[in-house]
């Protein structure tokens, strides 16, 4: 079975990059690192793909030929990758990024693609549908348990009450959450083996996506404007003198949680 993970390669969030004062687009020029949210689906590929003649592909779209995160992902144990980097994806937006993938994943012919739920750093979370739909395949959302049975796949999705139980035929795409399973911190000999396994790198042209669509040109997505979040206000601390059980039951009332 080949089972392709979809990686997205960020910029480290405990160094917060600059944002573009004009496009308001995160600034990925540095060093790029893999995702957290998508070493889920890594090892989930992993765990999925561990019979003989499997294999786990990674797709990653990034900027200038970053290996950085896709190495940790290799050393995980992913056979290979397949990298799309060019000049003219710069500005690319959510739909123009999912046509690209969708163009490298198909390279790959698939039985199963695993994607995260939503990245995390300018996330939209629209991704892993787009992909699906543009490929013409089913696309279960929230997957927080997988299991393959011969020609289908069947998956725990979260909901907010609980988890439905879904199945579907594959080749299907389908998200996971970070519940799926526990990543595997990467060994030394697979830190090593890493450094030589195969990344195909390709452009928009190798893919033979239109290069009216993608790009700033191609994008029909813009970021308008950007803000700070709220800060957090303080909390309430409720020194007990003899009334404390009330006062955090009338709190929790007020809050409507109980
Ligand atoms: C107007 C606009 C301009 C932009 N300009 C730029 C730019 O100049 N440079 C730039 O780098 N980005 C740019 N972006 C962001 C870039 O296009 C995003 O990668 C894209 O929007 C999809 O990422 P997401 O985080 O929203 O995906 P989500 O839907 O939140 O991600 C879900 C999952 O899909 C997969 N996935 C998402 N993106 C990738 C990827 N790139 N490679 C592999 N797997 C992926 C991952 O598994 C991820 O966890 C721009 C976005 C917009 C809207």
């Amino acid at each position: 079975m080949n089972v392709v993970v979809c990686v997205k390669q960020i910029p480290d969030p405990a160094a917060p990059g600059a944002l573009d004062p004009n496009t308001h687009t995160l600034d990925r020029s540095g060093k790029l690192i893999l995702d957290d949210s998508d070493a889920y689906g890594v090892e989930m590929g992993l765990q999925l793909a561990a019979g003989d003649g499997d294999e786990v592909i990674l797709v990653s779209m990034a900027p200038n030929g970053e290996t950085s995160g896709l190495r940790t992902a290799l050393a995980m144990g992913a056979a290979k990758a397949i990298l799309v980097s060019d000049d003219a994806l710069a500005g690319t937006d959510a739909l123009g990024t999912a046509k690209v993938l969708a163009a490298a994943i198909k390279r790959a012919e698939p039985d199963l693609v695993l994607t995260a739920t939503e990245s995390t750093d300018g996330y939209t979370g629209t991704i892993p549908a787009q992909v699906a739909e543009l490929l013409g395949l089913p696309s279960i959302t929230f997957a927080k348990k997988i299991a393959v049975d011969g020609g289908s796949v069947k998956v725990e999705r979260q909901t907010e009450a609980g988890y439905d139980e879904v199945e579907c035929p594959l080749p299907a795409v389908v998200s996971v959450t970070a519940g799926v399973v526990e990543p595997r911190y990467p060994s030394f000999k697979g830190i090593m083996a890493a450094k030589s396994k195969p990344v195909d790198v390709l452009s928009v042209s190798d893919l033979g996506v239109g290069a009216d669509q993608v790009g700033a040109s191609g994008a029909r997505q813009e970021i308008t404007d950007v803000s700070k979040v709220e800060e957090r206000a303080g909390g309430e601390i409720v020194v007990d003198e003899g009334d404390g059980a009330d006062r955090v039951l009338a709190f929790l009332e007020e809050l409507k949680v109980i």
